[in-house]
C-alpha cells in the first residue's frame, strides 16, 4: 500500500520528514534568509539579488547567495563563473567562493541554460529543495535567495521552503538586523507595480514576512550633462509601498555600467563603489543589517 513502505525501506512521508529535517539542519548555520523576488521577470532581480549580497559582504557579514532562478538563473554570468563546474564533498555540494561571497546556483546543471524549461513541476521543487539541503553553506550571517519571478509555484515552493527553514535560525544575527523574509523588486511603472501588489499578497498567503520593496532603475542621470530623466516614472513603489503598508526601503537609479558590469562578469558594487547605484545597494543594506562590529568580522 503506498505509504506503508517495505520493513526497511522509507515511506514517502518519512522521505518528505527528512528532508524537510535535512532543510532545517543546514539552514540552521544560517542566520537570515532574504529571499528576493519579484512580481514579474526583467526588472532586475538578479542585478540586485547579487549586488546586496556583495554589499553585506562588504560589510563584514558571511554571505551565501544561491540561484533558483530556474527559467533566468543569472548568477553565474553575473559574477564571470559560467564555466564553473560545482564539486561534492562528504556527499554536500560545494559552493563556489567568488568575490568574498559563497554562491551556487541551478544554472550550473543545465546545460546551454535551457533545460530547465522542460522539467516538470515536481522536479523543479525537488532541485530547489535539494539546493537548500544539500549544499555545504557552512555558517552564514545572510542567505540571500533569487528566487523565480512571478507568483507561481515556483517562488511558492521557495518561499514555502524558506518560511520552513526560518525556524531553524540559531540564534539573532550576530548585530542584530532584519530577520527573514522577502525583498520585492519593482520598476517604477503602473504596470510593474500592479505585479508587486500581488507579490506582497503572495508572501503573505504563505506567512512570509516582507522586509520591504526597492524600486530599480529609478531615474537615469545622464553622465554628461547631470541631466535626470526618470525612464520608467519615479515614485510608483513607494506610494505602492505605503498603501500596502510595507516598507520602501529605497531606489536604485539606471546605471549602463551595471549593465556592462552584468555582461562582463564583474562585482558592480566593488568596482564602482563611489556610484549612486552602490550607494543606494549600500544604504538599503545598511537599513536592514548594521555593520557587523569588528572582532566579529570574518569570525
Ligand atoms: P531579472 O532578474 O528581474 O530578470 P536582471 O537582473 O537579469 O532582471 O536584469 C535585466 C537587465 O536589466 C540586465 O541587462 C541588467 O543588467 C539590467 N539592469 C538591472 N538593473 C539595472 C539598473 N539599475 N541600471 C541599469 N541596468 C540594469
Amino acid at each position: 500500500m503506498v505509504g506503508d513502505g517495505e520493513a526497511g525501506q522509507e515511506t514517502v512521508h518519512q522521505q518528505m520528514a527528512r528532508e524537510m529535517a535535512e532543510v532545517r539542519l543546514r539552514m540552521g548555520r544560517v542566520r537570515r534568509k532574504w529571499l528576493v523576488l519579484s512580481g514579474k521577470g526583467g526588472v532586475g532581480k538578479s542585478t540586485v539579488a547579487v549586488n546586496l549580497a556583495l554589499s553585506l559582504a562588504a560589510m563584514g557579514y558571511e554571505v551565501g547567495l544561491l540561484d533558483v532562478d530556474i527559467h533566468g538563473p543569472s548568477v553565474p554570468k553575473l559574477l564571470g563563473i559560467e564555466d564553473a563546474r560545482p564539486t561534492v564533498r562528504d556527499g554536500a555540494i560545494v559552493p563556489m567562493a567568488v568575490a568574498g561571497i559563497r554562491t551556487m546556483s541551478i544554472g550550473f546543471l543545465l546545460q546551454h541554460g535551457d533545460a530547465a524549461t522542460i522539467w516538470r513541476g515536481p522536479m523543479k521543487a525537488n532541485v530547489i529543495k535539494q539546493f537548500l539541503k544539500d549544499v555545504e553553506w557552512g555558517d552564514l550571517d545572510y542567505l540571500v535567495i533569487d528566487s523565480p519571478p512571478g507568483t507561481g509555484d515556483e517562488p511558492l515552493s521557495v518561499a514555502q521552503l524558506v518560511e520552513t527553514a526560518a525556524g531553524s535560525a540559531v540564534s539573532a544575527p550576530r548585530s542584530g538586523g532584519a530577520s527573514n523574509g522577502a525583498l520585492i523588486v519593482t520598476t517604477p511603472q503602473e504596470l510593474a507595480v500592479i505585479d508587486v501588489r500581488k507579490a506582497i499578497t503572495f508572501c503573505r498567503s504563505v506567512n512570509l514576512p516582507v522586509l520591504g520593496v526597492i524600486e530599480n532603475m529609478s531615474g537615469f542621470v545622464c553622465p554628461h550633462c547631470g541631466a535626470r530623466t526618470d525612464v520608467f516614472g519615479r515614485g510608483g513603489a513607494e506610494r505602492m509601498a505605503a498603501e500596502m503598508k510595507v516598507p520602501f526601503l529605497g531606489a536604485i537609479p539606471f546605471d549602463p555600467r551595471l549593465v556592462e558590469s552584468g555582461d562582463s562578469g564583474q562585482p558592480f558594487t566593488q568596482l564602482h563603489a563611489d556610484s549612486e547605484a552602490a550607494k543606494a545597494f549600500a544604504r538599503i543594506v545598511r537599513a536592514l543589517a548594521p555593520p557587523a562590529r569588528p572582532e566579529e568580522r570574518k569570525a
